[in-house]
């Protein structure tokens, strides 16, 4: 795809195009989604690589893990441990703090465009749902973004007051790691209901408006150092919301959008997956990637 020529929004490009931009110099290059899917497809292997080679690389699934030893743990799923039974493992400190410092440097909801299997999944939903959108076969469904709070607060509320970790009978992200590593299970059958609502009523629904986990990384991502960068070199053409997940994050893009007379501002809200989509479609290159901790990323 080539921003420069074109105002390349998800609905006029071809899919596989995404995975290919051309540079201002006319380059061709792997784009940001190749290396988003690339460690996505990474992380899996190495888990499936130490599962059947038994070289204890990366152990567990992508909720809970062991990296060399060192203990990694989702910090929803931590939190709904504490909830459950009222304490929680040193192992379980350890492995959440670990992965709290981690995205407070590279990203809250880092997490869910560069990490998160269900992350990829959702992307081919949405681009099946759009490309029925644009065929007039179905309708477009956005809701209120907000409605994912109530989830989070849902989920932890229930987990509270039964003792049972209720969220993950319904975690999917843990559904689809335990599968692409251990194989087929009865639990795939909720996830394949959840792709399906996604391409035919609302677009990218469990992660807009379900999905705690997310929610979880977002808090994260408000503090975190990494952001996407804005500056005023920008024509308000609104390609960039057209290819956010959460569009609601780019309201500085928009024509008289406050600035307080700034000529570059940072997108603070955690929602922001720093997928890097809006970055590679801006055509003046006024959306970066920026690390607030030296530019060291
Ligand atoms: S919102 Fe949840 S399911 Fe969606 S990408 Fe993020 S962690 Fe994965
Ligand atoms: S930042 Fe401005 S110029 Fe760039 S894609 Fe968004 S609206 Fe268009
Ligand atoms: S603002 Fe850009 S990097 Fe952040 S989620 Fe939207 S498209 Fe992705």
């Amino acid at each position: 795809m080539n921003k420069y020529e074109e105002r390349c929004t998800i609905g006029n490009i071809p899919f596989w195009d995404t995975f290919v931009v051309t540079d201002g110099k006319g380059k061709r290059k792997p784009s940001i989604r190749f290396w988003r899917w690339l460690s996505i497809i990474g992380f899996h292997f190495l888990f499936v690589l130490s599962y059947y080679a038994d070289i204890q690389i990366l152990e567990g699934i992508i909720s809970g893990s062991r990296f060399f030893g060192f203990h990694l743990i989702d910090p929803f799923i931590a939190f709904q441990v504490f909830l459950a039974y009222h304490e929680i493992p040193t192992n379980l400190i350890l492995g959440t703090s670990t992965i709290i410092i981690f995205y407070l440097f590279f990203g809250g909801r880092a997490y869910c465009s560069w990490i998160c299997p269900y992350g990829l999944i959702s992307e081919i939903g949405e681009k099946i749902n759009r490309t029925l959108i644009s065929k007039k076969i179905i309708k477009e469904r956005n809701f209120n973004h907000k409605v994912k709070y109530l989830f989070w607060i849902l989920f932890s509320s229930l987990t509270f007051a039964s003792g049972y970790l209720v969220f993950e009978t319904f975690n999917i992200v843990g559904i689809v790691s335990r599968a692409i590593i251990y194989g087929w299970s009865a639990a795939l059958s909720f996830v394949i209901i959840v792709f399906l609502v996604e391409v035919f009523y609302s677009q990218r629904a469990w992660c807009r408006y379900v999905c705690p986990i997310g929610v979880t990384y977002s808090a994260i991502g408000w503090v975190s150092a990494e952001k996407i960068e804005w500056d005023d070199r920008c024509d308000h053409c609104g390609v960039c919301s057209n290819v956010c997940l959460v569009p609601h994050v780019l309201e500085i893009a928009k024509k008289n959008a406050d600035t307080h007379g700034k000529s570059h501002v940072f997108i603070e809200n955690g929602d922001c997956t720093l997928c890097g989509r809006c970055v590679e479609v801006c055509h003046h290159d006024c959306l970066n990637f920026k690390n607030k901790i030296g530019g060291l990323v």
